[in-house]
């Protein structure tokens, strides 16, 4: 903080708080919000509502709490916590009333984002945060494997969206995130919301499923054909595999998250798919399921040991199918490392 130039770090919702304490705001109109001065004789201060204190795990030695009753305003008291700094950096996802407010009773204070504080210690995993994303990755993967013995026909795209989300919370996730289950021509789009849509023999089933674990995230897809896939499907798979096998190759240390990026998708143009892969190839993972850093065109930051991320390439023809393939990958000196080891071959399930 002293060699950004910010006095006061002020973290509230989103993951930068439960990344330095542990404890994850509650996002709701009560204001919770932890206090970091630069200054070093001045320890940091977790405001929160009183009825919440009690979820707070104290650490003494590394914050107090200052509870705040109903009657309180938890404005004032922040404001009286980070008076006299000039500079002051706010997480990202702090609510706007709440970023307003204190604006308004900080009126000399210049607010910069907190991401300038904790994205440089977030992006780079140390061992113990590499050990909490293979867990998670190892629950998916049981997961994406325990579901080639299932049926998938005549079943809706909720049922099997709540049979993912029901596994990942039994095999240990705290939290689904998300479990996007796409068939047929829905699966065109990339983010497609389960619907009740019956699956049918010979479709393409597109399972994309991740939650939380212990803190840190997972993010898996996995495709699975109803039966034999047609040869339009056959053919654009195999292109897929060796996209995502090109990126993840590339993902070595010191190497552009760019890179990566032109690596995957290179193959998918020079098989003429080009057109069809509508988005990045990937993003950070670590405890929150999209962080830096993101492997996009544009993006020259180098691949240091402890870089997290995903290298998911997709192919989406309107009106047709979609198919994508995803794993998180580590980068490591001794070169890129797969978390998720399912198997990656178009399964072919009843
Ligand atoms: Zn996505
Ligand atoms: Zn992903
Ligand atoms: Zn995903």
């Amino acid at each position: 903080m002293r060699e950004l130039g910010v006095d006061a770090l002020l973290l509230s919702t989103g993951a930068d708080l439960p990344y330095v304490t542990g404890y994850e705001a509650m996002p709701l109109e009560r204001l919770t919000m932890l206090v970091v001065r630069a200054d070093r004789d001045v320890e940091p201060v977790l405001v929160v509502p009183r009825l919440e204190a009690p979820r707070v795990v104290e650490q003494p030695d590394a914050f107090g709490i200052l509870p705040w009753d109903e009657t309180d305003d938890p404005i004032r008291a922040v404001a009286e916590l980070a008076r006299g700094a000039r500079t002051v950096a706010i997480g990202d996802q702090t609510w706007a009333r709440f970023v307003l407010a204190l604006q308004a009773v900080l009126p000399t204070a210049a607010f910069r984002r907190a991401t300038d504080v904790t994205g440089p210690l977030r992006i780079v995993k140390d061992v113990a945060e590499i050990d909490a994303l293979q867990a998670a990755a190892n629950a998916v993967d049981d997961i994406a494997v325990a579901m080639r013995a299932r049926g998938f026909a005549g079943r809706r795209e909720i049922d099997v969206h709540r049979e993912l989300v029901e596994r990942m919370l039994d095999l240990g996730h705290q939290r689904a995130n998300f479990a996007i289950v796409a068939t047929g021509s829905n699966a065109a789009s990339p983010h497609h919301d389960p619907s009740p849509r019956v699956i049918e023999p010979g479709e393409v089933v597109l399972c994309d499923f991740g939650g939380t674990m212990d803190g840190y995230c997972s993010d898996i897809t996995r495709m699975y054909s109803v039966g034999e896939p047609p040869p339009e499907v056959r053919d654009a798979y195999e292109v897929l595999v060796a996209a995502q096998e090109a990126g993840v190759r590339a993902a070595t240390v010191g190497t552009e998250c760019a890179a990566v990026d032109a690596a995957a998708r290179r193959v998918i143009d020079e098989a003429g798919y080009g057109q069809y892969f509508v988005h990045r190839t990937g993003h950070g993972i670590g405890a929150e399921a999209h962080e830096d850093p993101y492997v996009v065109a544009g993006n020259t930051t180098p691949l240091v040991p402890g870089h997290a991320f995903s290298v998911e390439p997709g192919i989406y023809v309107p009106g047709r199918f979609g198919l994508r393939l995803e794993d998180i990958v580590v980068a490591t000196d001794a070169g890129p490392e797969r978390l998720n080891r399912a198997p990656r071959d178009l399964a072919v399930v009843d």
